[in-house]
């Protein structure tokens, strides 16, 4: 068989490429080099949908964040995602600075960002009182927004699979021909034809348009290390809050994430390893002293976890959109660093209608829904509606994740679902049991069962997130 469309790499950008394709009459595939969708910079990164002030006028970043972010709410009320218009703040600290603020200000208003204003000290201080005295005033942005990017992907992913679309994971592609108008994808699960591919492999979508001999596209790899607070924090802050941007990114931020934890980082450093995704003492140690800037009141001694993201940093600084000029049935989903996230809404309608334009005469599904199902969320629920759940399934009555308040049923829910969990950290992004404080120490062995269970495997099959990560060993052999 031969699809019309494979898409590399099931991160933000190819689930909502996949999400967009499937409102069509077209045989497509996502295909995905590890045990989950989500697992590159989209599992990683700091969920600001940005409102579209940082990039130059005139560049793709520009522009598909602006209608990304105007986008976004919709896409995630249709998906069943949480999404918050929080707004943000960049916040300066000199008059100086203060000339900063000015310029991405008229920047904004030149990429067509609406609702942006100037503060003062005064007005700053008001709207977030436990920032550093030291403000000298923000550029205050409303229409920004916080989401959780690994649900978004989880969602895109069930939709479009719902809507036809397959998604094949462990499907590493490793080496790509071409022969008489198709494709053939040699990869880790076996060769797959197509018409066209979208290379939306984010950190090593350089390697795959070599494997066509592209060699226009060069991503240098920039790793970002944060720390998760404690929810018990609190609220400390309601905006986003950035500092002025250096010309290594947008620097440190202090943010609320829409799980109500407390988000700090990310650092910026380039690394040779595009896969290396650990967190450094270095690292964190610039995170709490540039957090505390901004907001000296946040404790690190409140962080529940760190982690750290790959930024996949083209050379030209802008987004690689497009036919090949070496192939034009191959389209690239290059370069997407931030606001790749942003921006994802806007560019997977983008590259799907690159791909339906190009093959004429394509026709509309009538029965696409790009609606999903609301997810049962024991610890979000009222107590009529858990009674309810449990009546209909007693396994609602069963909490696993005592940290997250979540159930037996919705981790059923996670296995069962399309394209859904195959290992623990797939259970985890997708109910949340083990993203609590005390990081799944508790509920992680019932997980684990659970898993065997619903997969029909041996316990020491299970992995906590593919690839020989198994839990446990038999060692009689
Ligand atoms: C530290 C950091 C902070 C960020 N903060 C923000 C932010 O706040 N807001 C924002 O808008 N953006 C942000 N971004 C950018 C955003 O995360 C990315 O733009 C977005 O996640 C990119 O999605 P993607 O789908 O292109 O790539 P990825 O999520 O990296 O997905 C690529 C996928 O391709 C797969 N793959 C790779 N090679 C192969 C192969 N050979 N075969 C099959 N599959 C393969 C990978 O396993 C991976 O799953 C940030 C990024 C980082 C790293």
């Amino acid at each position: 068989m031969c699809y019309d469309v494979a898409i590399i790499g099931a991160g933000v950008v190819g689930a909502l490429t996949a999400r967009a394709l499937s409102k069509y009459q077209l045989k497509t595939a996502l295909l995905e080099a590890q045990n989950d969708v989500a697992m590159g910079a989209t599992k990683a990164n700091s969920a600001i949908v940005h409102a579209g002030f940082d990039a130059l006028p005139g560049t793709l970043k520009a522009k598909f964040n602006v209608l990304g972010c105007e986008m976004m709410p919709k896409v995630c009320k249709d998906l069943s995602v949480p999404y918050k218009n929080n707004g943000s703040l960049v916040v300066a600290f000199s008059e100086e600075e203060m000339e900063t603020v000015q310029k991405l200000y008229d920047r904004g208003i030149a990429n067509g960002v609406p609702q942006l204003s100037i503060l003062n000290k005064e007005e700053l201080k008001a709207l977030e009182p436990n920032l550093a005295d030291n403000v000298c005033g923000a550029l205050r942005a409303e229409s920004a927004g916080i989401v959780c990017p690994y649900e978004l992907t989880i969602a895109a992913t069930e939709n479009a699979v719902t809507n036809g679309a397959e998604c094949i994971r462990n499907c590493k592609v490793e080496a790509i021909d071409f022969a008489d108008g198709v494709f053939t994808l040699k990869t880790t699960a076996g060769d797959i034809q197509t018409k066209y591919v979208i290379d939306a492999a984010g950190v090593h979508s350089d390697d795959i348009a070599r494997m066509i001999g592209d060699e226009s596209v060069n991503i240098v790899v920039r790793r970002g290390e944060y720390f998760i607070l404690d929810r018990a924090v609190g609220n400390m802050v309601s905006h986003t809050i950035f500092q002025c941007p250096t010309k290594m990114g947008k620097g440190i931020l202090v943010s609320p994430t829409v799980d109500g934890n407390l988000l700090i980082g990310p650092t910026a450093e380039e690394i040779d390893d595009k896969d290396d995704v650990s967190t450094t003492l270095a690292g964190l140690h610039d995170v709490k002293v540039f957090s505390t800037k901004s907001c000296p009141a946040v404790s690190t001694r409140n962080a529940i976890t760190s982690f750290s993201g790959n930024r996949a940093h083209p050379v030209t600084d802008d987004f690689i959109l497009g036919p090949s000029k070496v192939n034009p049935q191959f389209i690239h989903a290059s370069g997407i660093e931030s606001p790749g996230l942003s921006s994802a809404p806007a560019l997977g309608e983008y590259l799907a209608k690159v791909v339906v334009d190009a093959m004429g005469g394509v026709e509309e599904k009538e029965d696409f829904d790009g609606t999903r199902k609301e997810v049962f969320r024991f610890r979000h629920a009222t107590d009529e509606e858990r009674a309810a759940a449990i009546a209909k399934n007693p396994a609602y009555g069963r909490i696993i994740c005592r940290c997250e308040t979540v159930t037996e049923g919705e981790i059923i829910d996670a296995i069962r679902a399309p394209a859904g969990a195959r290992d623990v950290d797939g259970v985890k992004r997708r109910t949340r049991a083990g993203m609590g404080r005390c990081q799944g120490g508790f509920c992680g062995s019932k997980v684990v069962e659970i898993l065997a269970r619903e997969l029909g495997c041996p316990i020491n099959e299970i992995t906590k997130f593919g690839n020989g990560s198994n839990i446990l060993f038999d060692k009689t052999k």
